[in-house]
């Protein structure tokens, strides 16, 4: 038997983007624990905005375990909040998403690394050069010396833990990166992406660095903003697709745009200005390989008959991935896909 560290995560009642909450409990095991052998655990909701003090239990039910390459012998399970009758508790987003094993999400992480309150790598008064080179840069000049080591630890950390992780690439604004996850199913790149910021937050505590997901930290400055694009497809748009169901599920994104909007991060008016490669947060657009656009129509959609994955480019790098995916998923089951619909027609 072996003693694991298991580290059961989850997501806070603060409004409007939760925080990461964990703790450890140790159990032992012959070998690394499946899902369905690790216990129900509970916390005190009353301080994490998820009960009143006076009946302030709250259950956590693991809902996916990782390997956690930080510690011997160490897992990441991530769960979800319950209440004491075992229904999903108000705050918990996950429990709100359609199953689908045929819903495919793809998301790009944007952050900043910040230190000393500023982005790591700005000077303690003024700015650096400007932006420029530090997009996909290279050399001490453009991206420091701890940024890197961090961003390839934490992409060591996510392999580890079998997190479908894609790709890393320096961003526009000095101290600002992405990473980018991928999954099928409903809610799996959701949850890895909540491991991954999981992962990267606690790693960079000890090098004194904190991980800033606002979307405009900077401000009204001609600093880049941070996204979390949501690229998403179906079982129905990768095989069956088609102009018509496309321009329907396109004007219910147009008609569903406030929902969409509410839940795609907070203060998301700062970044979605309809200026720099950004749509206006007021009006729905779309457009093929248009980086300007709500939601970005790859030429390989059209090129494939109306066929394929399409890009969300509004969601901002504080939004929740659980929140999103429910929402995008909403509105896709709102449109028909019956044929008798177009025969109608
Ligand atoms: P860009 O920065 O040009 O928008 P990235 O390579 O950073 O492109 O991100 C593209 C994202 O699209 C990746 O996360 C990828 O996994 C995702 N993606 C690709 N194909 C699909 C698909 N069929 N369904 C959902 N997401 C997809
Ligand atoms: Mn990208
Ligand atoms: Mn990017
Ligand atoms: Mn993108």
């Amino acid at each position: 038997m072996t003693k694991y560290k298991l580290e059961y995560i989850w997501l806070d009642g603060y409004t409007p983007v939760p925080n990461l909450r964990g703790k450890t409990q140790i159990k032992e095991f012959d070998v690394f624990p499946a899902l369905d052998q690790l216990p129900l655990w509970g916390f005190d909701g009353s301080s994490t905005k998820q009960a009143e003090g006076h009946s302030s239990d709250c259950v956590l039910k693991p809902v996916a375990v990782y390997p956690d390459g930080a510690r011997t012998d160490g897992a990441i399970v991530m769960c979800e909040v319950l209440l004491p009758d075992g229904s999903p508790h108000p705050s918990n987003g996950r429990a709100t998403i359609l199953d689908d094993p045929g819903a495919w999400f793809g998301f790009e992480q944007e952050y900043f690394f910040y230190k000393d309150g500023r982005p790591l790598g700005f000077p303690e008064a003024g700015y650096p050069g400007p932006q420029g080179p530090y997009y996909t840069g290279v050399g001490f000049k453009n991206v420091g010396d701890i940024a890197r080591k961090i961003v390839e630890e934490h992409l060591d950390l996510c392999l580890y833990a079998g997190i479908n992780h894609e790709g890393i690439n320096a961003e526009v604004a000095k101290g600002q990166w992405e990473f980018q996850i991928f999954g099928k199913g409903s809610k799996k790149a959701a949850d890895e992406m909540w491991v991954a910021r999981y992962l990267l937050q606690r790693l960079t505590e000890k090098y004194g660095v904190d991980i800033e997901y606002h979307c405009k930290p900077l401000g009204d400055t001609d600093w880049n903003g941070s996204g979390m694009h949501c690229n998403f497809s179906t079982t129905y748009l990768r095989e069956t697709g088609g102009k018509e169901y496309f321009e329907k599920l396109m004007a219910a994104f147009d008609a569903n745009r406030e929902e969409h909007i509410a839940v795609y991060g907070p203060d998301n008016h700062m970044r979605l200005t309809g200026k720099h490669e950004t749509a206006s947060i007021h009006e729905f657009s779309y457009g093929i390989a248009d980086r300007g656009a709500s939601i970005r129509v790859p030429h390989s959609f059209i090129k494939n008959d109306y066929k394929g994955y399409l890009e969300d480019r509004r969601p901002n790098s504080q939004g929740d991935p659980y929140q999103i995916a429910s929402r995008v998923l909403k509105t896709i089951a709102s449109v028909s896909t019956g044929s008798s619909v177009s025969a109608a027609a």
